[in-house]
């Protein structure tokens, strides 16, 4: 008790499918979707007054949250599962390890980015699998293996709906620190072959349909793509380490300002990791 349940104000996806915008962290986007009594929240957040916000919200639907699904072993997408203690939780199977791996990264990062955050513990994950899970739980779900953004990461498909979670898979500019440019590559060209006019939640700030949601995976293919034609080409013309941290994100069609302000910070690090890449050989 003593939980501010603050009114949560979510975003309709699709009926029973809600999706909630979070204050505190990168406009962190949490799922929550209807299974009848029951409910699957994929990514909760991190904040313990959001988590009840949205817990309050699916009470007044007359929805229990028995279910997470993290996307992915990041923090802001995974440490939301220590507000719901009680629910059961599906990852991928690489999941765990790569948080064993990833975990004291995690804690720093955020203990640096938000004044006063400490990083709880988290659980392994009740069920995991490897390319592909059809969960029974009273809807049509299906989970699927999306490595690039990181290892373990997995997207949440409502056939049914057309929508599908995607975590940070998508997201306006894409990130690399802990992940591969070629295996995300692949991914989004995997989606982009199945799409058939998808809704799309990315990890963070926009639900997207129509064109603009396949505008928004065709804009994260041609970054990746550019970003490995524009750094090896100032390799190749003998440029420094420091001379490639600083090509503007300008050039790429995006603004800085992307992803709360982060996209920035982001871009540097993905130019650092290609360059890391083309200059030292994988
Ligand atoms: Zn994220």
């Amino acid at each position: 008790m003593g939980e501010k349940a603050r009114a949560a104000r979510p975003l309709a996806v699709a009926p029973g499918v809600w999706a909630f915008r979070s204050q505190g962290f990168a406009g962190l986007l949490s799922t929550l979707i209807s299974l009848g009594e029951e409910a699957l929240l994929v990514d909760p957040p991190m904040f313990r007054e959001e988590a009840s916000g949205i817990r309050a919200f699916a009470r007044a639907q007359g929805l229990e949250i028995t279910w997470l699904a993290i996307t992915h072993a990041h923090g802001d997408h995974a440490y939301g599962m220590a507000h719901f203690p009680e629910a059961l939780v599906i990852a991928q199977r690489e999941f765990w390890p790569f948080w064993e791996r990833t975990a004291p990264g995690e804690a720093d990062y955020f203990a640096r980015a938000l004044a006063g955050f400490r990083a709880p513990p988290l659980r392994p994950p009740h069920v995991t699998f490897a390319e592909e899970l059809a969960p029974d739980l009273g809807r049509k779900l299906l989970l699927r293996h999306t490595p690039g953004h990181s290892p373990d990461g997995l997207l949440v498909e409502l056939p049914g709906e057309r929508v599908w979670i995607c975590g940070d898979t998508v997201i306006p500019i894409p990130y690399l620190a802990s992940g591969d440019r070629e295996e995300l590559l692949a991914t989004l060209r995997g989606l982009l072959g199945r799409w058939q006019g998808e809704t799309i939640v990315l990890g963070h700030e926009q639900v997207l349909s129509g064109e603009g949601a396949r505008g928004m995976i065709e804009c994260n293919i041609r970054y990746l793509e550019r970003l490995r034609e524009r750094v090896a080409a100032a390799i190749k013309r003998g440029k420094s380490r420091r001379e490639i941290l600083e090509i503007p994100l300008s050039e790429f069609g995006l603004s800085p300002d992307a992803l709360s302000g982060l996209a920035g910070e982001l871009h540097r690090v993905n130019l650092d990791r290609v360059y890391r890449e083309l200059s030292e050989g994988k």
